[in-house]
C-alpha cells in the first residue's frame, strides 16, 4: 500500500496519532471550505505509506468535536476526493462488552463487516439498507502480529445503548460498539476503495458504570494504546 486515509472523530483520539507520525495541517480542498474538517498529512517514510488524516473538527454551534454519523461521512469524502487511496482507516475509541471478554484498552480490527444498529427501515430493500454490512479488508493476519482482536463494528448515533439496539445488537453479532465506522465505510465503498476500523475499547456496554464515567476515565488511556498500535499497523501496511 502507498496511499492510506485515516478518519477519526475526537481530537482526544487523534492528537497522539497526528504527534507520532509527525503529520502537519495541510488545506483541504476549496468546495469544503465551510465543514469543520481538519486534514493533517505525513509523507511516507521508509515502509510507511503515506498518510492523510482527517479529524472531524469542532461544531460551531455547540463548540464540541463533530462526533457521530454524519460529520465522519463528511470527512471521509473530503478526504477521498482529495486523491485515490489504497485503504481507509476508520479509528478511535468505542465501547465492548464483558459479555465478549473484552478489556478497557483492547484494540479491535473491524472482521468481517462493519454494520448499523440503530436504522431500522422495515420496508422491503430499506431494511438491508439500514444495516448497512460493509465487508472490511482482510487484515486478519496483521491483527495476530500486533495484538489485536477481531470482531464485528456496529455504529449507531448515541453513546447510549437503548433496549431496541441492545437487541439489534445481540441479533447483529456486534463487538464493538461506536458511532461512525458504518459512515466511513460507507462512503469509502462509494469510491470503491477498501475500508477497516481499529477501535480501541474505553467502555465496556454492560457494566453497571455509566458509559459515560467510563469513558470520561478511560479515553486518554484507550488512546494512547490506539496511537501505539495504529503506527504499527501503519508501519506495516507498506508490506500490503
Ligand atoms: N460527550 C463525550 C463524547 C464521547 S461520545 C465526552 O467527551 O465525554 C463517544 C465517542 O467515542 C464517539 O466518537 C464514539 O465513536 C466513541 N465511543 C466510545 N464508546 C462508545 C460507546 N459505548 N457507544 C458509542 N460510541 C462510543
Amino acid at each position: 500500500m502507498e496511499r492510506v486515509a485515516i478518519i477519526m472523530a475526537m481530537e482526544a483520539e487523534a492528537a497522539p496519532l497526528r504527534a507520532a507520525l509527525g503529520a502537519t495541517a495541510i488545506a483541504g480542498p476549496a468546495w469544503a471550505a465551510a465543514l469543520p474538517v481538519r486534514l493533517a498529512h505525513a509523507p511516507a517514510a521508509g515502509t510507511r505509506p503515506e498518510v492523510l488524516l482527517a479529524v472531524n473538527g469542532t461544531d460551531p454551534a455547540t463548540g464540541v468535536d463533530c462526533i457521530g454519523s454524519t460529520a465522519a461521512a463528511l470527512s471521509t469524502q473530503v478526504a477521498l476526493s482529495t486523491g485515490s487511496f489504497d485503504l481507509v482507516v476508520t479509528a478511535g475509541t468505542a465501547g465492548g462488552w464483558q459479555r465478549s471478554n473484552a478489556e478497557i484498552g483492547d484494540v479491535y480490527i473491524a472482521w468481517p463487516h462493519i454494520t448499523c444498529h440503530d436504522r431500522r427501515i422495515d420496508l422491503p430493500g430499506f431494511d438491508q439498507f439500514g444495516r448497512a454490512d460493509i465487508s472490511t479488508a482482510d487484515l486478519r493476519l496483521l491483527a495476530a502480529d500486533l495484538g489485536c482482536r477481531l470482531g464485528i463494528v456496529t455504529t449507531g448515533d448515541s453513546l447510549d445503548e437503548s433496549p431496541t439496539d441492545c437487541e439489534r445488537i445481540l441479533a447483529n453479532g456486534g463487538k464493538v460498539k461506536e458511532m461512525e465506522a458504518a459512515a466511513v465505510a460507507w462512503v469509502a465503498q462509494l469510491h470503491d476503495t477498501p475500508v477497516t476500523a481499529v477501535k480501541a475499547i474505553t467502555d465496556l456496554v454492560d457494566s453497571p458504570v455509566a458509559t459515560a464515567t467510563q469513558f470520561t476515565a478511560n479515553l486518554a488511556a484507550a488512546a494512547e494504546s490506539l496511537q501505539a498500535t495504529m503506527v504499527d499497523l501503519i508501519d506495516r501496511l507498506g508490506d500490503q
